[in-house]
């Protein structure tokens, strides 16, 4: 091979985040490659967000550490409804909720969703933590907020049936999101009236 092995390493692990092909991995590198002070400052925040950012238990959201909290500003907050959890798909989903300012209740990000190819994947998910949030504290109401793909249709269905022998409300967000599209791309009416139409399962 012509690259030399720090890069080809670099490359391979770039080439792994999510929406990177090996092609623009290599483009990337490349790019770093000729403007150390770029890589240098990038090098200083991956180490700041080593070092500073930590998942929320209950969550999943990061938050920067302190001494005097122990969980996120969302979970903490003192104004957040806590009896009402919206589950989404990933981090990305609860920022563009969090932008509507419509929403005031908790969050509860599950990491990923079941894949209709591989119904082993809800293993991967945070459902456990879940369930022990709605025993916990006194959750009245899951909102699921899932994308209305395959995989969205899927999840909404196996957490619905879990979710039944607790004694919580199940909704889920009116269908206004397009089809197949993502929370994370609707725009902020969309959101907000998916939430306020959002149906009992
Ligand atoms: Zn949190």
């Amino acid at each position: 091979m012509l690259l030399p092995l720090p890069i080809q390493n670099l490359i391979e692990k770039i080439s792994k985040l999510p929406g990177i092909g090996k092609r623009q991995a290599t483009r990337i590198v490349f790019y770093l490659i000729s403007r150390k002070e770029e890589l240098r400052e990038i090098i200083k925040s991956l180490s700041l967000i080593e070092k500073e950012i930590v998942i929320c238990p209950d969550c999943f959201f990061p938050f920067q550490k302190s001494p005097n909290l122990k969980k996120c500003p969302i979970c903490c907050h003192p104004k957040r409804n806590k009896n009402i959890i919206c589950v989404v798909e990933k981090e990305t989903d609860l920022l563009t909720i969090e932008e509507t300012r419509k929403f005031n209740g908790l969050y509860h990000i599950l990491g990923g969703l079941i894949s209709p190819v591989d119904p082993q994947s809800y293993k991967n998910l945070r459902i456990k933590r879940l369930l022990e949030r709605i025993k916990e504290n006194k959750i009245k109401e899951i909102i699921l907020a899932f994308p209305l793909t395959p995989q969205g249709e899927i999840t909404s269905l196996y957490l619905e049936r879990i979710l039944k022998k607790y004694q919580v409300k199940i909704t889920a967000l009116a269908k206004g999101i397009p089809s197949g599209g993502e929370i994370e791309f609707a725009d902020p009416q969309t959101i907000e009236s998916a939430f306020k139409h959002r149906e009992s399962l």
